[in-house]
C-alpha cells in the first residue's frame, strides 16, 4: 500500500519538510530559504526527484550504494526475513541465522586474521564500540592506563560523542564540548593542501612519524590505539603518499598499540580491492565497516576484530556493551545478499580492473581545466581541488567553501551529484558505473566547472 505522501505535490512535501524535519549537517535557515530537493526513485547510478529530473549520482548516495540502486534481490531477501523473523536480539545467549552467516562471511572477506564481528546499526555506533573494545582489551590485559586513542585532524569517524571525538573535524569539535577526554589528533597526509614545497614521498614519512612522536609524548603505557581511514573520505578524498601507510604500519608494529582501520567508505570495493587495507597493505587489528556493507539498502555497521581481541574480551566476564539492533536479522540478511552479489557478479574485480583505470584516465583530464589545481583518484573515489591560480594553488577571495558550493549547485543543474568539501569537489559513484556513464559524469563535471569559472569571475572571487 502506498502512503499518503506518495500523492502529495512537491511543494507540500517541501513545506512539511521545513515544518517538521531536522536535517543532518544542515543550516536550517539556508535550507528553508531554498527548499529541499525531494528524491523519489533511483535505478543503477541514476536518481530521480519528484519533478522528474534525473541526476547521475556521483556520490552513490553518501559513499554507500556500491552495488547501485534498484537491485530487486535485496528487498526480496528483506521481505522473506521479515516474514520469518523480523527481529530478535542477540543478548541472553541467543543468536539468529543471518547474524551467524554474516559474521562468518565477514571473517572470510575482511583482511588478515580478523575473525569476529560485533554488530551495530551504523558506522558511528561501530566506532563507539571500537573505543570501548580497545579500552576494555587493555584493561583485561592488566593495562588499564592504556585509554588514549590517537586519530588525525580532518578524519571522519561518525557523529556520536565518541566517534565525533575520534574524528578530527574542527567544525564538529567547535560545538558541544568535543572532543571527549583521552582522544588526540596528529596531522593528516594531505600533500596538496599542506605539503607545499616538499617532496611528496618525504611528506608522507613526516606525517606518519607524527604518530611515533605522539606515542612517545603520551607514553606507550597510555595509548590504546591509532584509528585511521585508508583514504580520508569526508575530509576530501585525501589519498596518502605511497610512503605513508608502510611507515604507519612499522610504528604500530614497534609499539604496543592496536590499529583500528576505519573501512566504512573504503571497504567493499571502493578503492578497487575488497578493503582499503588490501590496497595499501595494512594489517589492522580491528576494522570498522558500514555503508558498503549493505550498499546502504538497510542501516548496519560492525567492528570486525582479531581472534586475540575477541578472546580477551570473552575470557574476562561480561563486556558491558551492546545495542538492541546488534545482529538485527533483517539488516544482516540484506548485507549478506549484498556481499553475495558483489562476489558472484565480480563487481569488485570490475571496479578495480575496468572502472578504476578508466575513471583515473578520464578524471585526470579535468586537471587541465583552468579552475583545477589537482585531479586525483583512488579506485572509485576521486577529488578535484578548485583554485583561481593553478601555479600557486591559491585560495579564492572571500570565504572558503563559497566556490565549492557554487560548483555543487552547477553540478545539480547539469544533472550530476558531486559533493563539495570546502573548495574541492569529490565523487564516489556506484561500483557498477559503466564507461559510458563515466564519460557522462566527466562531461557534466566539465560543464559545471566552466559555469563555475564564469560565476566566480563575475563575483570577483578569483584572486
Ligand atoms: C560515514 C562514516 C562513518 C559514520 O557512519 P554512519 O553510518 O554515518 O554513522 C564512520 N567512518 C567513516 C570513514 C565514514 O565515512
Amino acid at each position: 500500500m502506498d502512503s499518503d505522501s506518495d500523492f502529495l505535490p512537491t511543494e507540500t512535501l517541501q513545506d512539511l519538510d521545513a515544518a517538521h524535519h531536522m536535517h543532518p549537517f544542515t543550516d536550517g535557515g539556508a535550507l528553508n530559504a531554498e527548499r529541499a530537493r525531494v528524491v523519489a526513485a533511483a535505478d543503477g547510478v541514476m536518481i530521480t526527484d519528484t519533478e522528474g529530473k534525473t541526476y547521475l549520482d556521483g556520490m552513490a548516495g553518501l559513499w554507500c550504494v556500491n552495488i547501485g540502486y534498484g537491485r530487486h534481490e535485496l528487498p526480496e531477501v528483506a521481505a522473506r526475513q521479515m516474514r520469518q523473523l523480523p527481529y530478535y536480539n542477540t543478548f541472553f545467549h541467543t543468536t539468529n541465522r543471518p547474524a551467524v552467516a554474516l559474521s562468518q562471511k565477514l571473517a572470510e572477506v575482511t583482511p588478515g586474521n580478523l575473525s569476529h564481528s560485533f554488530f551495530a546499526g551504523s558506522g558511528s555506533e561501530a566506532n563507539d564500540s571500537n573505543l570501548r573494545i580497545v579500552r576494555r582489551y587493555w584493561e583485561v590485559l592488566g593495562k588499564p592506563g592504556k585509554t588514549i586513542v590517537i586519530s588525525r585532524k580532518n578524519a571522519y569517524h561518525g557523529s556520536t560523542m565518541g566517534s565525533a571525538s575520534m574524528g578530527g573535524m574542527a567544525y564538529m569539535h567547535s560545538q558541544g564540548g568535543l572532543p571527549i577526554p583521552d582522544i588526540t589528533h596528529i596531522g593528516q597526509p594531505y600533500w596538496y593542501g599542506e605539503g607545499e614545497g616538499t617532496d611528496e614521498a618525504e611528506f608522507g614519512l613526516v606525517r606518519a612519524r607524527e604518530l611515533e612522536t605522539e606515542i612517545r609524548r603520551l607514553g606507550e603505557d597510555r595509548v590504546a590505539a591509532f584509528i585511521a581511514e585508508p583514504v580520508l573520505g569526508a575530509g576530501g578524498v585525501i589519498i596518502p603518499p605511497d610512503t605513508y601507510w608502510p611507515e604507519i604500519q612499522r610504528i604500530c608494529d614497534a609499539y604496543e598499540i592496536l590499529l583500528i582501520v576505519d573501512e566504512v567508505i573504503c571497504g567493499f570495493g571502493r578503492t578497487g580491492n575488497w578493503f582499503g587495507s588490501d590496497t595499501f597493505g595494512i594489517r589492522p587489528d580491528i576494522v570498522t565497516v558500514a555503508k558498503g556493507l549493505s550498499s546502504g539498502y538497510v542501516p548496519i555497521g560492525a567492528s570486525v576484530v582479531s581472534g586475540e581481541i575477541a578472546n580477551a574480551l570473552y575470557d574476562s566476564g561480561e563486556f558491558n556493551h551492546g545495542y538492541t539492533y546488534s545482529g538485527h536479522p533483517v539488516a544482516c540478511a540484506v548485507a549478506l545478499e549484498n556481499i553475495r552479489i558483489l562476489q558472484e557478479e565480480n563487481i569488485i574485480a570490475y571496479s578495480g580492473e575496468v572502472a578504476t583505470p578508466y575513471l583515473a584516465e578520464r578524471w585526470a583530464t579535468l586537471g587541465d581545466h583552468p579552475l583545477v589545481g589537482e585531479a586525483r583518484s583512488c579506485g572509485l573515489m576521486a577529488a578535484i581541488e578548485l583554485t583561481p591560480d593553478k601555479a600557486t594553488r591559491a585560495a579564492f577571495k572571500g570565504e572558503a567553501e563559497r566556490v565549492g558550493g557554487i560548483c555543487r549547485e552547477n553540478c545539480f543543474r547539469n544533472g550530476l551529484i558531486m559533493r563539495s568539501v570546502l573548495d574541492s569537489m569529490v565523487i564516489s559513484p556506484p561500483l557498477i558505473i559503466t564507461k559510458d556513464e563515466i564519460d557522462l559524469l566527466v562531461e557534466r563535471a566539465g560543464l559545471a566547472l566552466d559555469e563555475t569559472l564564469e560565476e566566480a569571475a563575475r563575483l570577483g572571487l578569483m584572486s
